[in-house]
């Protein structure tokens, strides 16, 4: 008899409650090393597919092995391996950095299988999450009645809103050839995904080039929206971004929500970044107008400092969501789902969104909030706030830098503009300054003490920095543009030519 004809025996696939124990310990000890040390290492490692591959591409383990063993090797061979978002000087992409409650709250939520899907299976993780979405709502400001559900992250936030959307105002049967959707061209391509996935082609959703401020620009929203109708289209919804995620620019909300009001359009927000700065009053007066959006995605593995992943939906009438997520609306011959309707007072939150089993995100957001307490994130989403004017600041007077979009929800652009050795006249410029600013990012990324990335900004490259890791101080904030300033004069000078010379011009994006 082989192993694999032997009968299962119990406890195959259980560990003692010492084993247990002591691997509890053993992981508990893991988790502490790398939230305690994170600083001290680079915040980027990189590795070549050959080199993970031969690390972790072993053979399937038919037989057991010591649990300790293998978190060290996952630690050790992967999960070390890549981006680190909670380093104080990882700077690009928007940088999420954890609390230690929220790692407890996914070790927790998968002890109790806890499944905020129907009532019946999990009713007290669905109405932790309830209170949790209510929670949110409060942090930024939404007027009771607000409503809606956790979900794996902004992509799928947007997902579930324009199929909302869609439902609402297409009447429910698919999209008709003349349905059109309208965003910037700034918006995040999860909206152009989302348009996909939902049946739009790419000529139904229509994207506007931004303003001056690189915001979606309303008199010319409305012209189109205009036209649009007046062809025998039909519009029936505008993506807003709050926080675009290159520039942090925010689309003018009140203005878009007007002309939505005009049209009987949807009007989603996507404040999957910048959503979180409404809990300052400061940033809240910024993004006004987001209790006037009919849906709007927020992020808490954004700037509300949860690990991956925590998105959250909310809408004005989250009952909307049934129209298009209610199990009872796809049923099929599924009498074994019978016991598990809502009735009365209760919520099944699979109703809500595409997923029926559905991990409790919410938890994550709940114990951060109840051991640290709200003001302690309003004041960190302030600090960040102050940190990236503080950036901009500094970039301004640092001779060498030049500030490309100012400080906006915590995300600044800037390039890098050495003077030529012993010339007056000007540095690069055009294409020859599109690869410095690649030179400059690649060489500071390859040092190990920073992270920073390059975007474009109306169609030239600029270095963007995300500020808003409460870990990050300004000191960090010195050192990196310091050494992107030197990057700046060293590329500049091994290679004048190659970054002086005025090289084909690239095509804006
Ligand atoms: C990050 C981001 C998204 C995508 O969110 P994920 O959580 O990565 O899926 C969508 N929109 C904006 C504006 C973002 O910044």
């Amino acid at each position: 008899m082989t192993a694999a004809d032997a009968p299962f025996r119990v406890g195959e696939l259980a560990l003692s409650e010492a084993e247990m124990r002591e691997a509890g310990r053993h992981l508990v000890e893991a988790v502490l090393t790398r939230l305690t040390t994170v600083a001290d290492g680079p915040p980027h490692a990189g590795a070549d597919p050959g080199r993970l591959r031969q690390l972790l591409d072993g053979p399937l383990p038919e037989h057991p092995g010591s649990l300790p063993e293998a978190i060290d090797t996952a630690v050790r061979d992967a999960l070390s391996y890549g981006i680190r978002f909670d380093h104080p000087r990882c700077l690009a992409f928007v940088p999420t950095t954890g609390t230690y409650p929220a790692v407890l709250a996914d070790a927790l939520a998968a002890a109790f299988h806890s499944v905020p899907g129907a009532w019946l299976v999990g009713a007290g993780p669905t109405q932790l999450e309830l209170t949790t979405v209510r929670w949110l709502c409060e942090l930024l400001g939404l007027p009771p009645g607000h409503g809606g559900l956790f979900l794996s992250g902004g992509s799928a936030a947007n997902l579930t809103a324009l199929a909302a959307a869609r439902d609402d105002r297409l009447d429910g049967e698919g999209v008709p050839p003349g349905a059109r959707l309208y965003c910037s061209s700034q918006a995040h391509p999860s909206v152009a995904r989302a348009a996909h996935l939902i049946g739009l082609r790419r000529s139904q959703l229509v994207v506007l080039e931004p303003d001056a401020e690189l915001r979606l620009p309303a008199d010319r929203l409305r012209a189109r929206i205009r036209a649009d109708r007046a062809a025998g289209l039909r519009p029936f919804a505008v993506v807003a971004t709050v926080g675009t995620t290159g520039t942090g620019a925010i689309d003018p909300l009140p203005e878009l929500a007007d002309i939505c009001d005009e049209f009987g359009l949807w009007l989603h927000a996507d404040g999957a970044h910048g959503a979180a700065a409404a809990l300052t009053p400061a940033g809240r007066a910024r993004c006004r107008g987001l209790a006037r959006a009919d849906s709007l995605t927020v992020d808490p593995h954004k700037w509300l400092f949860q690990p991956y992943e925590a998105g959250c939906l909310l809408l004005r009438r989250p009952e909307l969501l049934r129209r298009s997520f209610a199990m009872d609306r796809h049923r099929l011959d599924t009498g074994y789902l019978r016991p598990a309707r809502a009735g009365g007072e209760e919520t099944n939150l699979d109703d809500y969104g595409p997923q029926q089993s559905r991990g409790l995100r919410a938890l994550k957001l709940w114990l951060s909030l109840r051991t640290f307490g709200a003001a302690a994130f309003r004041r960190a989403v302030a600090a960040g706030t102050e940190r990236a004017e503080y950036a901009a600041e500094r970039v301004r007077s640092t001779e060498g830098l030049e500030l490309v979009t100012p400080a906006s929800l915590g995300i600044l652009t800037l390039r890098c503009v050495p003077a030529a050795a012993g010339a007056s006249g000007p540095g690069p410029s055009g294409a020859a300054a599109d690869r410095l600013q690649e030179a400059v990012s690649a060489e500071v990324c390859a040092g190990g003490r920073a992270v920073v990335l390059t975007t474009d900004v109306r169609g030239r490259r600029a270095l963007r920095l995300c500020v808003i890791n409460p870990a990050t101080t300004r000191a960090d904030i010195d050192e990196t543009l310091a050494l992107l300033a030197e990057a700046g004069r060293r590329a500049l000078a091994a290679a004048p030519g190659r970054h002086a010379a005025p090289g084909p011009r690239r095509p804006g994006t």
